[in-house]
């Protein structure tokens, strides 16, 4: 996913190789070529000013050290900036006091939003929780179905409204889901959420409505990093139509510059909780802010 990134900045990295103290100039010149390598991997522009304002400030209070030449220096620096603008530290999911911890999933269609109920109701599982999925998205005809199918491969238990019954109402569903939660011993429970090509107001409305029957612990935002400069403004417009705590990146096994996944975090101060990488249900982890940050310098 960050491949161009990482080379990018390589090359930047190699040309401060074996210099001596660095000059004003110097230190111009490599911000300037890491603002290209951002721009170049779509990192959002806010993100690329704030990242190269902070590189340029650090890089010229550097002291001279004995441990690290300037180059080394630098790649702390950068290293250090690109831990902070994917969140800092490693996010924990916020358990409920009295269970069951709620988690709302929201985000557009087709980022991968019922493939993560599955993975993320079998990561769950792992922890030692007892998850329930709640298929709530009932625009689709073939959601509920495709929830069920997920749940049995994760041996996850799944909530859905009765065959039959016509369309549904989704904040019902959800709320009698809770009610089923508690009245069961699940200590989780996912909720699914229909989600459009594109933000529309209906959509947001629906899942607000959700949010506000079953009074979430957690409400992930869930972005596809193949997507681009939308990723941005996406995520905004669903933090003003529905909030979120948390985001999840999906799909960083694919071949796209994914930037602008990594500046949602910066642009909409949540951290990124979780990352997906492929289609099978254990290609999912907790995301690490330091460890992408390594991953992308290489
Ligand atoms: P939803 O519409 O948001 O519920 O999205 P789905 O869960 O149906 O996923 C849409 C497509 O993306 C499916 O074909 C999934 O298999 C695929 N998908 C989901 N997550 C990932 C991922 O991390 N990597 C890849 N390559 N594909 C994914």
């Amino acid at each position: 996913m960050f491949d161009t990134l990482s080379s990018r900045l390589e090359t930047v990295f190699k040309s401060l190789r074996g210099r001596g103290r660095l000059s004003e100039a110097d230190i111009d010149a490599t911000a300037r070529e890491i603002r290209v390598a951002l721009l170049e991997a779509d990192v959002a522009l806010p993100v690329v000013r704030a990242f190269v304002a902070a590189i340029k400030e650090r890089a010229r209070g550097v002291e001279v050290s004995q441990a690290l030449n300037p180059a080394q220096q630098v790649i702390k620096i950068v290293n250090e900036e690109l831990i902070g603008i994917l969140g800092g530290q490693t996010a924990n999911i916020r358990l409920a006091k009295t269970p069951p911890t709620v988690i709302l999933l929201a985000g557009l269609q087709g980022t991968g939003k019922t493939t993560l109920a599955g993975k993320l109701g079998m990561w769950l599982k792992k922890q030692g929780h007892t998850p329930m999925l709640v298929a709530a998205d009932l625009q689709r005809p073939n959601a509920v179905n495709q929830l069920q199918v997920v749940g049995a491969r994760a041996g996850v238990e799944v909530f859905a409204p009765e065959p039959g019954n016509g369309i549904g109402d989704p904040v019902a569903v959800a709320r009698d889901a809770i009610a089923h939660a508690r009245r069961n011993v699940f200590d989780v429970v996912v909720v699914d959420t229909a989600g459009r090509l594109g933000v529309d107001q209906e959509l947001m409305e629906q899942a607000a409505d959700i949010r506000d029957a079953v009074k979430p612990d957690e409400i992930l935002f869930v972005v596809d990093a193949m997507v681009g400069q939308d990723a941005v403004s996406t995520a905004m417009a669903f933090l003003d139509g529905v909030g979120f705590s948390g985001v999840v990146l999906t799909k960083l096994d694919g071949d796209a510059r994914g930037g602008a996944a990594l500046s949602v975090a910066h642009v909409t101060g949540r951290p990124i909780m979780f990352a997906s990488t492929g289609e099978a249900l254990g290609d999912f982890d907790v995301f690490h802010p330091e460890r992408m940050a390594s991953r992308i310098l290489g």
